[in-house]
């Protein structure tokens, strides 16, 4: 099957050798991973569908793969699969401006779809840290979500088409970015949030959002989550402009200033409880609006301390006490990652009782929460779980699904979570999933282990 490969893409975009590979059999947390039996590179969608109907009747099972910045150990090899790179599907037409969209590659990055569009005075309405690498695929793959889903919704919300390859080499595509197209099942909106499971995305047409240049972002330092809450319904009932509302805690921002040598936040050596980031975006200047609305932030707010930036740099520097969380807590140790949400009505007790839950179940862990506030979303890491990892993952699922919430809020079931997903969907719902996973994928051979156990 190798040299059927080889005879695809080309004997130099079929690697083989160990040292080359490892990059792809390894995730972005180092704690999922195997070896590949090769990692396959095509470079156009005839090719794709080449490899897979070369797998598909072999039988061989296929990892698709894009930046390899998923979080859930969905994008790795785990028993000799062949990994397929997308990240050669790096094509991008010119920006349609009268429809406001554009058509990528699978495999452009998300900041690379950026730059492009942006230089004709659009925006892609999803963005997160990973954006130098994640590419278009993983975004669609995944359903990623990220710091603007306040205001322009996931990224199901900005697809309006998809072309992918089914596991028999067939290919899927509605490309003419229709905004009314209501001839039969939405396959592209099935294949969002699919994990590589159903079909490989190998291009996909984005709705774009005006760009908007004018910027202001604020970092609040609050009393608690409840104050954190109060101040976000105050600032979402007067802020036509909000477009994030971002959470972090107390030990997160310690550890992202030891790791990076950056100062406190406040001039101060202590840190406060918890914190909101905030940011308005408008085409004229947003900070008059802002500073209106915080201004008559109620008591309950509980708002100790706040800094306000509007110039690029000064906007950024708030902003890395929030991005650079992930990153600390990787240098810090391994962590145990879990990604989940709940409605915004029990958010705040949801975060006591999650902090007494771990503490109870590893009292040695260290556990760090940060996350979308406006979606009730927790990032939940915890470092030196060591062999309490299972019980804790367990745990916390089990008292999210408890409280109304969603086991993964944006970051997909991937492997981490497969064992879990009845805990979220009901029998009829695993049945009709695993049904159509059956119709489209029946030699399943698309990403095994990922989201069925
Ligand atoms: C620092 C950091 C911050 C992050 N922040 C966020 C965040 O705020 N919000 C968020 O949602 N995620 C976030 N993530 C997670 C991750 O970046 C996203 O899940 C992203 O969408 C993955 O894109 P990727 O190209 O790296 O996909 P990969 O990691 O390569 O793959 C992820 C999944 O998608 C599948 N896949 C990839 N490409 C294709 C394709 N072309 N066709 C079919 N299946 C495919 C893979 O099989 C796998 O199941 C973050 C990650 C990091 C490291």
């Amino acid at each position: 099957m190798i040299e059927q490969l080889r005879a695809i893409v080309g004997p130099a975009h079929v690697l083989t050798d160990p040292d080359v590979t490892a990059s792809y059999e390894r995730d972005w947390t180092g704690r999922f991973g195997g070896r590949a039996a090769a990692v396959v590179r095509p470079a156009n969608t005839d090719e794709v569908a080449a490899v897979l109907r070369a797998c598909h009747e072999a039988g061989h099972a296929v990892v698709p793969q894009g930046g390899n910045t998923g979080l859930v150990g969905g994008g790795v090899p785990r028993q000799g699969e062949v990994v397929l790179s997308l990240r050669r599907l790096d094509a991008m037409e010119p920006v349609d401006t009268v429809a406001a969209q554009v058509t990528v590659g699978a495999g452009v990055t998300l900041a690379a779809v950026q730059q492009h569009v942006r230089a004709r005075g659009f925006d892609v309405g999803v963005d997160f840290a990973a954006r130098d690498s994640a590419t278009i695929g993983g975004l669609v793959a995944t359903n990623a979500g990220g710091e603007r889903v306040l205001r322009y919704g996931m990224t199901r919300a900005s697809v309006v088409g998809i072309e992918a390859v089914l596991a028999d080499g067939s290919v899927v595509s509605r490309m003419h970015g229709l905004p009314k197209d209501n001839v039969g099942y939405d396959l592209a909106s099935l294949v969002v949030g699919s994990e590589g499971t159903l079909a490989v995305v190998t291009r996909v047409r984005l709705r774009l959002v005006p760009l908007l240049t004018e910027r202001v972002t604020a970092l609040l330092a609050v009393d608690s989550t409840a104050a954190a809450l109060a101040l976000l319904a105050h600032l979402r009932a007067c802020l036509s402009t909000l477009e994030c509302a971002e959470v972090f805690y107390a030990a997160g921002v310690d550890l992202v200033c030891a790791a990076t040598g950056r100062p406190h936040p406040f001039g101060t050596n202590h840190t406060h409880p918890a914190y909101v980031l905030i940011e308005c975006a408008a085409r004229h200047d947003p900070s008059d609006e802002l500073m209106a609305a915080l201004a008559t932030v109620p008591d309950q707010a509980g708002v100790r301390d706040s800094a306000i930036a509007v110039a690029g740099p000064a906007r950024e520097a708030l902003w890395a006490y929030r991005e650079h969380h992930t990153e600390a807590i990787n240098r810090a140790g391994v962590p145990l990652k879990l990604d989940v949400a709940v409605p915004l009505a029990v958010f705040a007790a949801f975060e006591a009782e999650l902090r007494a839950t771990v503490a109870e179940v590893a009292p040695d862990a260290e556990l760090h929460l940060f996350g979308h506030l406006n979606e009730g979303n927790l990032h939940v890491n915890i470092l030196a779980a060591g062999d309490r990892a299972e019980a804790l993952t367990e745990a916390v699922l089990t008292l999210t699904a408890g409280r109304g919430g969603s086991i993964s809020a944006e970051h997909g079931v991937g492997v981490a979570k497969a064992r879990w997903l009845p805990l979220c969907r009901g029998a009829a719902d695993v049945a009709a999933m695993t049904s159509v996973k059956r119709a489209l994928d029946p030699g399943g051979i698309l990403n095994p282990g990922v989201l069925f156990a």
